[in-house]
C-alpha cells in the first residue's frame, strides 16, 4: 500500500501546476490510467460493445466527458488546478446514465399530448364526449381573435387565436387516431356522477365514417357490475379483487375466499354486511343503526336521577340525534364554520354580559326610580360595554379591528336601547331587577300511563324583576335576534311551548329561587338591531300552566322524557339540518335512514307536537 500511495504522490507531484485545457485534461487522463484502471475509460473499443456492464458504462462516459473538455482547449488560455477540476464538476453534473433504456412493451397510459404521434397496436381514447374531447372553445370576450390579429400585426405581439382551438382539437384527434396501426377504440360516458346525460364526441361519428377505418357497432358497456359480469363472464378473471368481492356478493356467491386471499379482515366485513342488512332494510321501523340504543329500566326511575336543563329538551324536541350527538355522547364539532365576522354566539354573550354589568353598575346608582339623568345612564352603560368588551379582547382576542368596533357601537346602542326600554316598563309596571345569572331549580309533576313522573329542572336565569306592589316575581331571558323580523316561534310562547319548540318559558315558570316568591311570568325579552323595533318582549305567563295549556305542556314533556327514558336517539331532518353542527355524524342522506325517519312511529309523534294547537285561555 506504501508503495501505491508513495508512487500516486510522487506522479500528482510531478503534475503541470497550471497548464490550458488540453494539456491538464491528458496529465489527468494519464494519472488515472496509471493509479485507478476503470473499464470503459482507458479502453475506446470496449466503447463501442453493445453488451456495456454498469461500470464500463460509467467509465465511457467519464470519457466522454473529458473529450468534451478537451474540445475545448481552442480557447486558449491557462487554467490552476482548482479551475479545471470546477470545470469537470460542471460538465459530470450535466452527464446523466439512463436508469432504464430498455423499450417498454405492454400497456402505457399517456395523455393525448403524449401519445400523438407514436405508433401503437391498439389505442383506446378515453373520454369521447363533447366539451372534453374537442374542448369547449370560445372566444375571449375581453380580447376577441380580431383584436389580437391586430395587435400582432401592428404591434408585434403574437397572441394566440382562440378559435384556432378548433382546429388544434382536430388535427390532435387526427395524430390520435394514425397512432394506432390495429385498432382504435373510442369510448365515451353516456352520464356523469350525477346520472346528467352526457354528449358523445363528434369526432366519434367522425371516425365512422373515415374510410381508414372499418367501424364495428357501437358497445354499451352495462351500468351494474353484475350486468357487465353476466354479458362477458371472462371479465371476472380481470377484474380487481375489490370489484371481484363485489360481483360476488351480488350474485350471491360467498366472498370469503376472495376476501381471504386478499388478506382482509373477514370478520369485520360480515359485521360490515350484517349491518348493512339491518339498516338498509325496507320497514319503517326504528331499528340499532337508527338511534334506538336500548330503553332504561323505566321512565320514572331515568328521571327521577337527572335533572334537565330547558335547552336540552329544546334540543330533544328539535332532533333527537341532535340531543344524542350534545348531551350524551358530548360530542364538538371538528370543523367550526369559517365566518369573516364576529358569530353571532360571542356577540349573543358580550350582549348579555355587558347588560348584567350596566343593571348592576345602574342599580348601584339607584336606578330606576334615582335622580339619574340621561346622559348618566348612558354613560354608565358606555363604560359597561367597553368593560365586557375589553375584559373579552383580554382573553380571546378581538378578530377584524373594524368589525370589533362596529360590534361594541352596536351592542352600546343595544344595551342602551333595553336600559331605556326597561326604565319605561318600570314605569308602566314596577318591575325593577333584583337578580342576574342566578341560578335556580324546579320539579315539575307529569301524568304518565304508569306511576306520576317528576321532572327535575335546573337553569341560570339572566335576570330576575320584582314588584313590591301588587307582589309579583318575572324571570326575564336576554335574546339576541340577527334576523330581519320576529319568528311565530318567538311571538306565540304557549304555543312554542305545547310544540316543544321553546320551553325556557314555561320551565323557568316552574323554577323557584331562594327566598323569592313563585314567577309570575317569564318574559323573552329581543335585542334584535335588524327589527323595526330593536327591543321587544314576549312574556308567558306562568298562569298558563294551570289550564289547558298547561296540560299540553305537559304532555309534550311527557313525550319528550319518555323518549329519553327509552332511549330513542333517531334523526328528525328539517330545514333546521342546514344548521346542525352534527351534521357530519348524522345519516339523514341515506334513503332509508332518511325514510325512516319520516315514517317510524317515534318520529311521527314527536312531528304530531308541531301540529298541535292551543286556544286562547
Ligand atoms: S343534520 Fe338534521 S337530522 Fe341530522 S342530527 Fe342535525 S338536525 Fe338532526
Amino acid at each position: 500500500l506504501w508503495e501505491l500511495v508513495s508512487r500516486l504522490i510522487q506522479d500528482c507531484q510531478a503534475l503541470p501546476a497550471e497548464g490550458s485545457i488540453g494539456t491538464l485534461t491528458d496529465a489527468f487522463v494519464m494519472l488515472v490510467q496509471a493509479h485507478v484502471p476503470v473499464a470503459g475509460l482507458s479502453d475506446v473499443s470496449s466503447r463501442e460493445s453493445p453488451e456495456l456492464s454498469d461500470l464500463t458504462k460509467v467509465g465511457s462516459l467519464i470519457r466522454t466527458v473529458l473529450d468534451r473538455l478537451r474540445e475545448l482547449d481552442p480557447l486558449g488560455g491557462d487554467l490552476s488546478w482548482r479551475e479545471w477540476v470546477e470545470l469537470f464538476q460542471r460538465v459530470l453534473d450535466e452527464t446523466r446514465i439512463p436508469i432504464d433504456e430498455e423499450r417498454h412493451q405492454g400497456v402505457q397510459v399517456l395523455d393525448a399530448m403524449t401519445a400523438r404521434g407514436r405508433t401503437v397496436r391498439a389505442l383506446f381514447v378515453l373520454g369521447m364526449n363533447e366539451k372534453l374531447f374537442p374542448r369547449y372553445v370560445r372566444e375571449d370576450p375581453f380580447l376577441r381573435d380580431r383584436q389580437r390579429v391586430v395587435l400582432e400585426s401592428t404591434l408585434g405581439y403574437k397572441i394566440d387565436e382562440k378559435l384556432a382551438g378548433h382546429e388544434e382539437e382536430v388535427l390532435l384527434f387526427e395524430l390520435l387516431s394514425r397512432s394506432a396501426t390495429n385498432r382504435l377504440y373510442l369510448l365515451y360516458q353516456r352520464a356523469d356522477e350525477a346520472g346528467r346525460v352526457m354528449a358523445p364526441s363528434g369526432f366519434i361519428a367522425m371516425a365512422m365514417r373515415d374510410p381508414r377505418f372499418v367501424a364495428t357497432p357501437e358497445e354499451a358497456v352495462p351500468r351494474r357490475l353484475t350486468q357487465r359480469i353476466s354479458a362477458q363472464p371472462s371479465i371476472q378473471d380481470l377484474l380487481p379483487a375489490e370489484e371481484l368481492t363485489l360481483g360476488c356478493l351480488l350474485q350471491g356467491h360467498d366472498a370469503g375466499p376472495v376476501l381471504e386471499a386478499m388478506g382482509r379482515d373477514q370478520r369485520l366485513f360480515e359485521q360490515g354486511l350484517a349491518t348493512l342488512k339491518i339498516s338498509e332494510r325496507e320497514s319503517p321501523e326504528l331499528g340499532p343503526f337508527d338511534g334506538i340504543i336500548g330503553a332504561q329500566a323505566s321512565t320514572s326511575s331515568a328521571t327521577a336521577r337527572r335533572s334537565f336543563s330547558p335547552t336540552a329538551l329544546e334540543r330533544y324536541a328539535t332532533c333527537p340525534f341532535q340531543y344524542f350527538a350534545d348531551k350524551v355522547l358530548r360530542l364538538e364539532p371538528v370543523r367550526r364554520i369559517q365566518q369573516d365576522h364576529l358569530p353571532p354566539l360571542t356577540i349573543g354573550s358580550l350582549v348579555h354580559e355587558s347588560l348584567r354589568l350596566s343593571y348592576e353598575r345602574l342599580l348601584l346608582l339607584k336606578w330606576p326610580d334615582g335622580p339619574l339623568d340621561e346622559a348618566r345612564v348612558q354613560s354608565t352603560v358606555h363604560e359597561a360595554v367597553l368593560d365586557r368588551f375589553a375584559a373579552h379582547a383580554a382573553s380571546q382576542g378581538t378578530g377584524h379591528a373594524l368589525l370589533w368596533t362596529l360590534a361594541c357601537e352596536q351592542v352600546t346602542e343595544l344595551v342602551a336601547a333595553a336600559v331605556a326600554s326597561d326604565q319605561a316598563e318600570y314605569l308602566a309596571t314596577g318591575f325593577r331587577p333584583v337578580a342576574f345569572e342566578a341560578a335556580a331549580q324546579g320539579i315539575v309533576q307529569l301524568e304518565s300511563d304508569g306511576p306520576a313522573v317528576s321532572l327535575k329542572i335546573h337553569g341560570t336565569l339572566d335576570r330576575v324583576d320584582y314588584r313590591s306592589e301588587p307582589p309579583a316575581l318575572r324571570i326575564v331571558d336576554y335574546k339576541f335576534k340577527q334576523g330581519n323580523e320576529i319568528s311565530p316561534v318567538d311571538r306565540n310562547l304557549a304555543l312554542s311551548a305545547v310544540r316543544g319548540f321553546r320551553l325556557q318559558p314555561p320551565l323557568y315558570a316552574r323554577m323557584t329561587l331562594p327566598s323569592l316568591p313563585a314567577a309570575t311570568e317569564v318574559q323573552l325579552l329581543f335585542l334584535a338591531p335588524q327589527w323595526k323595533q330593536q327591543i321587544s318582549r314576549s312574556t308567558f305567563e306562568a298562569g298558563l300552566w294551570t289550564g289547558q295549556t298547561g296540560a299540553l305542556i305537559g304532555q309534550t314533556l311527557t313525550t319528550l322524557i319518555q323518549g329519553i327514558a327509552n332511549r330513542e336517539f333517531f334523526i328528525l331532518p328539517d330545514g333546521y339540518c342546514d344548521y346542525c353542527e352534527f351534521t357530519g355524524a348524522c345519516r339523514r342522506h341515506d334513503a332509508m335512514a332518511w325514510w325512516r325517519s319520516y315514517r317510524s312511529p317515534q318520529a311521527r309523534v314527536l312531528r304530531k307536537l308541531r301540529k298541535q294547537k292551543v286556544q286562547d285561555e
